[in-house]
């Protein structure tokens, strides 16, 4: 069997100011032959389609994987180059059987609103009957007419992504039954029009890791519901929950439950429904659930929480998409925090400050939010410079670990007890501890942790940290949606019902 296998990823954050060009796709882009040596073996949905194409012993054409990040709208000339270059390479493949393609679900545009939608009908345009299958984010934005263009979609199970390479795998394996003329792939998507900030997506939380324990158990063991036709359950092939991404201004934005049956389209929509229909029961716990504090009050907590516990209270400020904002940060100096670490502070003027003073030396600086207008502005901070200097470093972390990670010339700032760490590279995935391990310091040395992240921290902190504390700043990403003007999306809560 010969099978196509290509990736385009970014998570579009509509509100944000800056266009996305095509510079920041094409700096991690492969091609060719380069993909399979790349990320065989690697915890990525590429990776599992090598894998699981390998492990087959199918034939692969690769062809590119190109992956943006998460910023603003994408510029135009990203899908005509990236789904052009993909269209003429399969065009130009003799007898294809299938095509694997990775896309992450929440890209939009100049133009475009589901470009996502858009490639994989042009694909179908190309391959014609050719088994397509889809494999996603779980913070994907989709609705029925990518499911109408593909054979089957499946995503990611887990937020932190720990399950990116299996998810790989899961495609290649519904793609092959469905080469080999075993299965007739009938894919449905149910939408209950709800919005979930991303913090509320972490799936080793409730309610979203029940959403996500439902969809699995209806694909292994659909007798647990009220189904009449339980005898059907080896007809079950793939059953997906997209948490989506709501700080998208799209019409598609929201939950999305995605169901592959064996030729069942019944089947499909009674579990689509059932699983859109149990996300929305719990929409108060999905939106804005019991424990989300502003950022004086978690500050507060957290300090008088760390003074009693061993391990470090993490606060969870994710309202942050520029690893520069300053609410935080604020709070701690003014509340006297005596033992606080603010690591990844983008500053890359903060950073030459230091260096000119050197280590060891006392200096005034102002730090943070000097490009974001909801960033809380620079905080004057006073202390002595710890370190400088520009510390490359291998990822140890479970999300990262073996990537090489640089931060860029850094400087640790310590202001009576408050841990400044600032970066000259943007980088909001306090998602491990080594922004702090790789610089000599331990998580144990603070009572307080800063991580900007949104779940993926969740997969180091959940254990070493004694409690997460999750505030809510008016930044680019609040758990607070009323803080933008949503012109594109019409009848999902909480966006419409303020
Ligand atoms: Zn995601």
């Amino acid at each position: 069997m010969r099978v196509a296998i290509a990736g385009l990823s970014h998570e579009t954050h509509t509100f944000l100011p800056d266009p996305t060009e095509i510079d920041a796709f094409e700096r991690g882009a492969a091609r060719g032959g380069a993909i399979v040596d790349q990320y065989r073996g690697t915890n990525t949905a590429i990776g599992g389609f090598v894998d699981g194409c390998e492990d087959r012993d199918f034939e692969i054409e690769p062809i590119l994987h190109a992956s943006g990040g998460v910023s603003g709208t994408v510029v135009d000339d990203v899908y005509d180059r990236y789904v052009g270059e993909l269209c003429d390479e399969l065009a130009a493949i003799d007898d294809l059987d299938g095509v694997a393609l990775f896309l992450h679900g929440a890209m939009v545009t100049e133009t475009r609103v589901d470009p996502e939608r858009d490639a994989v009908r042009a694909v179908r345009e190309v391959v014609g009957d050719v088994p397509i299958v889809v494999a996603m984010d779980l913070h994907g934005n989709v609705d029925g007419r990518i499911a109408e263009a593909a054979t089957a979609v499946c995503a990611y199970r887990s937020s932190p992504h720990v399950d990116a390479g299996e998810t790989g795998r899961r495609a290649i394996a519904l793609l092959a039954d469905a080469m080999a003329g075993d299965t007739d792939p009938t894919t449905v998507v149910s939408k209950p029009g709800l919005a979930v900030p991303s913090p509320f997506s972490a799936t080793t939380t409730e309610p979203a890791r029940s959403v996500v324990e439902r969809a699995i158990a209806w694909e292994t063991a659909p007798e647990l519901y009220d189904v009449t036709r339980w005898e059907d359950r080896d007809a079950v092939l793939d059953v997906s929950v997209f948490f989506g991404f709501a700080w998208s201004d799209v019409p598609q934005m929201g939950v999305s439950a995605v169901v592959t049956t064996d030729g069942d389209l019944d089947l499909a929509e009674t579990i689509a429904d059932d699983i859109a229909a149990f996300a929305w029961e719990h929409r108060e716990g999905l939106t804005n659930p019991d424990g989300l504090y502003g950022v004086e009050e978690g500050v507060a907590y957290a300090i008088e929480r760390g003074r009693e516990t061993d391990r470090p209270i993490c606060v969870l400020d994710a309202a942050d998409r520029l690893a520069e904002t300053t609410y935080v940060l604020r709070e701690l100096l003014e509340q006297g925090a005596d033992s606080a670490a603010v690591p990844l502070l983008w500053d890359p003027e903060a950073v030459e400050a230091c260096e000119e003073a050197g280590e060891g030396s006392e200096i005034t600086v102002d730090v943070g939010s000097k490009s974001s207008p909801r960033g809380g502005g620079p905080v004057e901070l006073t202390g002595t410079v710890e370190w400088v200097g520009h510390n490359p470093y291998v990822a140890t972390g479970p999300m990262r670990k073996g990537q090489r990670i640089d931060h860029g010339p850094t400087a640790i700032v310590d202001a009576d007890g408050v841990w400044v760490q600032v970066t000259t590279e943007m980088d909001t995935a306090m998602i491990d501890a080594d922004p702090i391990e790789q610089y000599g310091y331990e998580l144990d040395d603070f009572d307080v942790i800063v991580s900007k992240s949104k779940t993926h921290f969740r997969a180091v902190y959940e254990e070493r940290a004694a409690e997460i504390v999750i505030v809510d700043a008016p930044e680019y990403s609040p758990a607070d949606l009323s803080q933008f003007e949503y012109d594109h999306v019409e009848g999902v809560y909480p966006v419409d019902e303020r």
